[in-house]
């Protein structure tokens, strides 16, 4: 076992309002550079939809992420050797029309314009060539219409779906769509890290926070089709490429990331984790159906005295193993089962966690009258977003997880209502209570972190200190090659 820390977050879905400030919060502190125009490191974007870049869940398009074989996971891209042959043309990368043409607005003509009977016009003018041009797609250009058949039916998840299910979705009163807010996983097993020919991509020992060393890069841009979540962007103004950074800057000065901090609808948590990196090859390497418990089995148990104690020797900083036991994403992925990986299929062991949308059936529309439902398990099956679709977001196909989840949230839910209104039948309610595995008690705690947690509950995590950082990378086990060990001073040597 060789213990390392990640600094994870989980997105509470039901949550996001899609206001689209972490967004923003995210551009103006690192992308407003010249060319990182079309960069948005944080996107949020509108489910069922094709998200940003189009199609990036389709990896027969873009080979991003491993591939499930015999024998351990091979990048889907191609092989080290096969990169090197093909280092002067990748095939797989999004053109400008998956992503956007940036464009500003020529402003000043609104105030130059000669006298005349017209009112002036600020005409889009392309950030790239500066000539005018006709807007026809954006970042966000789905926003809010995810739901509508025209975008929905691109979806590659809605492949999971039954017709009878589609239909539904797509019947006015069902129509449905929910956020999805999404930055880079600061993976455990980067696609991004492992496609680098110039092994400029690097996993900080410390925290987990994946990097593009800028001095390395030398811009083959393998490490945007190796990411299958399309979190690397190639900057055409610098020829390096870019991604999120989980603000370390800040971080090192115990703030939190942007987009956590400007986060208006408080979905976001952030926490430590510690995790057996000797297991990461072995979970990248597990069938679709075992890989969400396989995810939850790479982390360990920051109470556990064992663990505690190997962390120590591994050079885990102590403030880091408490971080880790006060962890929100703890409580999230592992005491509650609640949160769940992003595509964990891809096998890139995604580092951040999402509790998916819960939109349950509660009432119908019938002879033109709201009524509502009449069992509550009836509701659960009937939820507007099909399971089948959340599992394929989520839980690599299997329904199971996300029934489960569903029926926790639904839990909660209803004896808080029994709580505050009165009106639900007890016998029914603790029908659902043992249904869905959990307790009065495991109730209020999920409650409290979802609906009334402080910024310290949410936000769980040392200042990190740069000089801890070195001592790991120096750790004697690491130069031997111990394989834990070797493979974390593989990645911030960068392979
Ligand atoms: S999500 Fe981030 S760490 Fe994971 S493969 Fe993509 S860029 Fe790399
Ligand atoms: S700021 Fe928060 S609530 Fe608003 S879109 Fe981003 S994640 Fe969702």
């Amino acid at each position: 076992m060789k213990i390392r820390a990640q600094v994870s977050m989980v997105f509470h879905l039901d949550k996001c309002i899609g206001c689209h400030t972490c967004s923003i919060a995210c551009k103006n502190l690192w992308t407003s550079r010249r060319g990182t125009e079309y960069m948005w490191w944080n996107n949020v974007e509108t489910k069922p939809g094709t998200g940003y870049p189009t199609l990036w869940e389709d990896q027969g398009k873009y080979k991003g992420g491993w591939k499930h074989g015999k024998e351990k996971p091979g990048l889907l891209l191609q092989g080290r050797a096969a990169a090197f042959m093909n280092i002067f043309f990748n095939p797989f990368l999004p053109s400008i029309d998956d992503y956007y043409e940036p464009w500003t607005y020529s402003y000043r003509d609104l105030f130059d314009s000669p006298h005349g009977e017209d009112q002036p016009v600020a005409m889009p003018v392309s950030e790239i060539t500066g000539k005018n041009m006709e807007i026809e797609a954006g970042p966000n250009w789905d926003d809010d219409l995810g739901g509508s058949y025209i975008y929905a039916a691109g979806d590659p998840n809605m492949k999971a779906v039954t017709e009878e299910e589609r239909r539904q979705m797509f019947e006015l009163e069902r129509m449905i769509f929910f956020y999805l807010p999404r930055i880079c996983n600061h993976c455990l097993n980067p696609g991004c890290l492992a496609a680098c020919p110039a092994g400029a991509i690097y996993k900080r020992a410390e925290d987990g926070i994946v990097l593009v060393g800028q001095d390395k890069c030398r811009a083959w841009r393998m490490c945007v089709s190796g990411c299958p979540y399309k979190k690397v962007y190639y900057n055409w103004e610098t020829g390096k490429s870019e991604k999120c950074i989980l603000c370390y800057p800040r971080q090192e000065t115990g703030q939190p990331p942007a987009c956590f901090h400007s986060c208006v609808g408080r979905i976001r948590y952030l926490g430590m984790l510690l995790y057996d990196a000797d297991r990461i090859e072995q979970t990248a390497a597990l069938p679709g159906s075992g890989l969400v418990k396989g995810f939850r089995e790479i982390v360990l148990d920051p109470f556990d005295p064992g663990v505690i104690k190997k962390a120590g020797e591994d050079g885990v900083p102590e403030q880091a193993i408490k971080a880790a036991q006060a962890s929100p994403v703890y409580k999230y992925l592992v005491k509650w089962k609640l949160a769940l990986p992003l595509h964990p299929e891809f096998r890139t062991i995604p580092m951040l966690f999402y509790v998916p949308s819960l939109l349950p059936v509660t009432a119908s529309v019938r002879n033109g009258l709201y009524e509502p439902a009449d069992e509550f398990f009836g509701a659960l099956e009937n939820t507007r977003v099909p399971a089948a679709y959340l599992a394929s977001l989520f839980t690599a196909g299997d329904s199971s997880e996300i029934v489960a989840v569903n029926k926790k949230l639904y839990a909660v839910r209803l004896f808080k209502r029994a709580q505050s209104v009165g009106d639900v039948d007890r016998k029914k309610l603790d029908r659902l209570l043992e249904e869905a595995q959990t307790t009065p008690e495991e109730i209020e705690e999920i409650y409290q972190m979802t609906s009334l947690a402080a910024y310290r509950e949410r936000f769980a995590v040392p200042p990190f200190m740069r000089e801890q950082a070195i001592e790991a990378m120096e750790d004697p086990a690491a130069r031997k090659g111990d394989a834990g060990a070797g493979f974390i001073s593989k990645m911030k040597r960068g392979w």
